[in-house]
């Protein structure tokens, strides 16, 4: 195929001859409604209602520009800035992963573990754009999260997020994993830790592909055999959780059993692992023992 073709915006001069020439170009009509949508602030029903409505010639420019830009390959969440979440709809932009439903198990699952607990301290580490942080402060308004991430750029998303959603119960903080958290007012220790680090191994052609090629690589891979920050994370949870406490992390289809065998390693009781819709393993956790139990006399 020749390089993207180009869409001239004169073609565009109402929503039924865009949502046409967009199709006609390439992309699939599901993307190209949205796009249409996203520029001229049309509803969805409305771009099939008002048809014949003009758009004018700037929203052309536009439209023919980020049209483009999709069959070059940038993912649809970085054209319109936004993917919604766990019924929600996030701010986007290329300094974050991309949010995927399969992330919403592990928020599905953290909310079932802090069912019992009033006003749990929650911490989400590598936080991106804000999606499980966010997500578990908006369903549990008693609860007190803190969202890290190394980048800052990530987590300037992540409070924007946080502001636009009304998640005032979530508080950022810049830094590598637990070191985030030093000179920060977080408690001592949390009844939840949540992660999705980057699991993916060096080696992996996923990352060539698709919209992964668009994201940040340090969101995405350790650079190396896709458990180091799993590896990270698990070993410092202990001296972070409540007795009773849980870590849950997330990671590759392909990593249930290492993160179960990390997390039994570690000391950790009532390891288990969900699948995300597609069936794959997705999210693993465990919870540390509780001491009146006695269990933690018998770690290692
Ligand atoms: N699940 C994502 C993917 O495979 C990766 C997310 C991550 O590395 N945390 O595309």
């Amino acid at each position: 195929m020749s390089s993207s073709p180009v869409i001239p915006p004169e073609n565009l001069a109402r929503v039924s001859d865009a949502l046409t020439a967009l199709a006609r170009a390439g992309l699939p009509a599901l993307e190209a409604r949205m796009l249409v949508s996203h520029v001229t602030g049309l509803s969805r029903v409305q771009l099939i209602t008002q048809d014949a409505c003009a758009i004018d010639v700037a929203a052309r420019a536009r439209i023919s520009e980020l049209a483009a830009r999709r069959l070059a390959g940038e993912p649809m969440a970085y054209l319109l800035g936004e993917r919604e979440f766990f019924g929600r709809t996030f701010k986007v932009t290329p300094a974050v992963l991309i949010p995927r439903p399969d992330t919403e198990v592990l928020v599905e699952q953290a909310l079932d573990r802090l069912e019992e607990r009033d006003a749990p301290a929650v911490l989400d580490m590598g936080t991106g754009s804000g999606i499980i942080a966010i997500s578990i402060a908006l369903a549990r308004r008693d609860a007190r999260v803190w969202a890290t991430d190394a980048s800052a750029d990530a987590l300037a998303v992540a409070i924007d997020n946080a502001k636009a959603l009304g998640a005032t119960n979530v508080q950022a903080a810049l830094g590598d994993w637990y070191g985030a958290l030093a000179g920060t007012d977080a408690p001592p220790a949390f009844d939840l830790i949540a992660s999705n680090p980057p699991y993916i191994a060096a080696t992996d052609a996923h990352l060539d592909q698709g919209d992964l090629r668009f994201e940040p690589a340090s969101a995405l891979t350790d650079h190396d055999d896709g458990l180091r920050h799993l590896r990270s994370i698990v070993a410092g949870a202990p001296a972070r959780l409540v007795s009773g406490g849980w870590l849950l992390v997330e990671h590759g289809y392909d990593q249930g059993e290492p993160v179960r065998a990390l997390l039994g390693g570690a000391g950790f009781a009532n390891v288990f692992t969900a699948q995300d819709l597609a069936g794959h393993d997705r999210c693993s956790g465990g919870q540390w023992p509780d001491q009146n139990a006695g269990a933690r006399s018998s770690l290692k």
